[in-house]
């Protein structure tokens, strides 16, 4: 029976060091943790199976186990054991090893430890690779024959800075498994691997439509293989979002043709890969190490009772996912765990970044080893996640990888949460509104979006909704939004808080939302579908919906052109001038001036200037003026040969709109003005 899942949609929540200050951190890391103390750790990464010419080896890591049986299998789900080897101890290391003279290609095994009397439920252990349908048994495979051709040649895009890139966050079904998406491979793995792919009414969809719109990146919601969907009936077509991880090491079988085949739905992911990679496209995967499926039932806990997870001096799970479970990154063998799968994901996947959900669960020191250990791969493999927790937790405030704390973290970045709500309203408020939407009062945290959370002259942090001070050290520690798979969509948050509106107007809305994210320093995110006003039927946190909730209706690219255009416009105008993506913080409080703006005469507007050709922009100066109010708002520009970029709902990356020379400009209602000069 599966345990209910109820509270994936809390990864939005932010409980910040200042909220939980006060928690019992003063009692953790105590006798709960004593138990531990004496536990060996084991850095290798050739747990728990492995064949060579002498045949397949396993060593299973369970320090406290009394006898660990090895179980092997001919089929991945059903039948008994053809055989049933005892494991042997290694005292120095903690592992159970046993090796069978024979390249068990095809078979499946588990393993079944016995401690304190009490015999456990077999597992596939924590580092199955491949496994049968639904994840009970891992199996033994030949990696050679899921690589497709080519795959060694394989790379993904290169990119200098984190803020070059732009990321588009998606979920395999969202984005291909409506009637109108013309792809033949709905909700699968392979659905991006197909060309040529036209909606109902003739627009580009798949991967064609990425291309078409400009993005770098694609993050995609979780596809380890996951709990929640029955592999063995898929015709159902049961959704889930997939944070409830079950066996972190192997793709999620529903995504795949063929389930109860072991190799196609890792030969399908890395097609997958391959043909985003071609396509210049790089790929981020969502990780959730921070919590399990399942509680005593989980891989870890049938492998080394109570270890990977951390529980409160009574003993019981502590919870700081909202998930019913929290792993603990601080004990060695975790860490080494979480190092070791996302080096993978890269070697075996060709994976570009890594997306930790829930991040303030794990450690700093946790997460500074794994950039590096990433970094020594290639350089270019980015590291973010939230930097907040879903409740309070036994790891200590201050050892938390929390937002406030991305600056004693290299190589990692963290979600603006202040950009977000700042710009489009709370984000569990339905009817809260914010800057782009005409509610006053947030100018100064947009600003502080505008600046990626760095220390600027002319950025008051006191008056910041979400944050007090200047966080980041580097505008690569931050990733700016208005919007993800979490809560409502952008199109329904507007309709929402904007009752009284048409959706022209709230399309208008959307766009200046998004023109702040695409204009601010750090690096922009977006959620699929967005670009065409996607909607997900008013619904918040849709991560157990049907398909008709959350597929995208690709129909509506042709409705909303005008909307794709300009969100086509906007990233082609980031790609193209890098002043919108400085690299230090040093540039940026040097190159961006703000505008004197009275926000109780003027409220919901701001402009800035990008000046001196900031980081070697071709435009020596850039002019961005936001009105989020409902009425139009004049601003005073420095007289000059401006060429307009953007104007009234319409974006010209080469700043061909029409001319100006300065002087008092009207901004109408909801939207950005961009300007440019040469000279
Ligand atoms: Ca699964």
């Amino acid at each position: 029976m599966k345990k209910p899942i109820f509270a994936y949609f809390m990864a939005a929540t932010m409980l910040s060091a200042s909220m939980v200050a006060t928690s019992q951190d003063a009692s953790a890391q105590s006798n709960y943790d004593a138990q531990f103390v004496d536990y060996p750790s084991y850095a290798g990464d050739d747990l728990e199976m492995r064949v060579d010419k002498s045949g397949t080896h396993f060593k299973l890591w369970s320090p406290k186990a009394d006898k660990v049986n090895l179980h092997l299998y001919n089929d991945g789900r059903t039948g008994e054991a053809y055989k049933t080897i005892a494991m042997t101890f290694n005292s120095t290391d903690g592992t159970w090893s046993a090796s069978v003279a024979e390249q068990l290609y095809g078979k499946f095994y588990t393993f079944q430890i016995e401690q304190g009397g009490k015999l456990y439920a077999e597992t596939p252990g924590v580092w199955a690779k491949a496994v049968g349908v639904n994840g009970k048994r891992a199996a033994i495979i030949d990696f050679a024959n899921t690589n497709p051709e080519g795959w060694t040649e394989d790379r993904g895009p290169k990119v200098d800075y984190f803020t070059d890139v732009i990321i588009y966050e998606m979920h395999h079904r969202d984005m291909s498994v409506h009637t109108n998406s013309g792809i033949a491979n709905k909700g699968k793995f392979l659905a991006l691997t197909e060309e040529g792919v036209r909606s109902l009414n003739g627009e580009k969809t798949g991967i064609d439509h990425l291309k078409e719109l400009g993005i770098t990146h694609v993050h995609i919601l979780p596809s380890y293989d996951y709990n929640s969907v029955d592999e063995t009936q898929l015709p159902s077509n049961v959704y889930n979002w997939g944070y409830d991880p079950m066996n972190y090491n192997t793709p999620e079988g529903s995504y795949s043709t063929n389930p109860s085949d072991p190799e196609t739905r890792i030969r399908e992911m890395k097609e997958m890969i391959k043909a985003l990679h071609d396509a210049g496209i790089g790929v981020i995967l969502d990780v959730v190490y921070n919590h399990t499926a399942e509680n005593d039932g989980s891989n870890f806990n049938l492998t080394a009772p109570g270890y990977y997870h951390r529980h409160w001096e009574d003993g019981n799970y502590s919870d700081a996912s909202g998930c019913n479970n929290e792993t603990a990154s601080d004990r060695q063998q975790m860490r080494n765990y979480i190092i070791n799968s996302t080096k993978y994901w890269v070697n075996e996947y060709h994976i570009d970044g890594f997306r930790f959900d829930l991040m303030a669960i794990h450690d700093i020191e946790t997460m500074n080893q794994v950039a590096a250990e990433l970094k020594k791969i290639d350089p270019r493999i980015f590291v973010y996640g939230e930097g907040w927790t879903c409740g309070d937790s036994p790891l200590k405030v201050e050892k938390r990888a929390l937002k406030e704390h991305v600056s004693q973290m290299s190589g990692i970045a963290v979600f603006s949460d202040d950009l977000r709500d700042a710009v489009k309203g709370h984000y569990s408020n339905a009817a809260d509104r914010g800057f782009a939407s005409g509610k006053p009062g947030n100018e100064e945290t947009v600003k502080i979006g505008i600046v990626a959370a760095t220390a600027h002259p002319q950025v008051d942090y006191s008056k910041g909704q979400n944050s007090k001070f200047p966080y980041a050290a580097s505008p690569q520690m931050i990733v700016n939004y208005v919007s993800c798979h979490d809560d409502l969509c952008l199109t329904d948050k507007l309709r929402l808080s904007m009752p009284d509106a048409t959706d022209a107007e709230r399309m208008a809305v959307a766009k200046l939302a998004q023109t702040i994210v695409f204009t601010s320093q750090g690096t922009p995110f977006m959620f699929c579908g967005e670009e065409i006003f996607r909607d997900k039927k008013g619904i918040h946190n849709t991560y157990n919906q049907p398909d008709h909730v959350n597929a995208i209706d690709w129909n509506l690219k042709a409705t909303n052109k005008d909307q794709f255009n300009y969100y086509k416009g906007l990233i082609a105008l980031r790609k193209a001038h890098p002043a919108f993506r400085m690299p230090t913080a040093e540039m940026i409080a040097k190159h961006i001036v703000f505008d004197k703006i009275d926000s109780e005469k003027q409220p919901n507007l701001i402009a800035y200037s990008l000046v001196d050709n900031a980081n070697g922009d071709s435009w020596k100066e850039i002019k961005v003026v936001l009105n989020g109010a409902a009425t139009a708002q004049e601003v005073k520009i420095k007289k000059g040969d401006w060429m307009i970029v953007a104007q009234d709902g319409k974006i010209c990356p080469e700043g061909q709109l029409g001319t100006t020379k300065g002087g008092k400009i009207t901004v109408a209602p909801y939207s950005a003005l961009i300007i440019a000069r040469t000279k």
